[in-house]
């Protein structure tokens, strides 16, 4: 009898312990997730430009067997595109500096 509670009590601190530690990892996982986004928020920040993925930064698309080139549409030869998310993320930087140039 008291070898099987003291068995109940093993398994539970098992099971408490294998609770802890998917927690931890959960937690892990989501710092390295909002890492990353933090991240990526911040290559926005600095570089809001992307190369064109569609003409690959040529500015025009050249297709084999065709002499001209037509200009590539999606960045209509500048070779770069605004990346997404980088008009967001600079109009909040802007809304903040704001906030705090009003502040004082
Ligand atoms: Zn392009």
């Amino acid at each position: 009898m008291i070898r099987r509670i003291v068995l109940l009590a093993a398994a539970l601190a098992v099971l408490k312990l294998a609770v802890l530690f998917t927690h931890a990892a959960l937690v892990i996982q989501f710092l390295i997730a909002a890492g990353l986004v933090a991240v990526w928020v911040l290559t926005l920040l600095v570089k809001p430009f992307g190369r064109c993925w569609l003409c690959g930064g040529k500015g025009n698309l050249r297709r084999p067997g065709s002499s001209r080139a037509p200009v590539c549409p999606l960045c209509h030869g500048m070779k770069r595109r605004q990346r997404t998310g980088s008009k967001a993320v600079h109009r909040v930087r802007r809304q903040v500096a704001a906030h705090w140039r009003g502040a004082r």
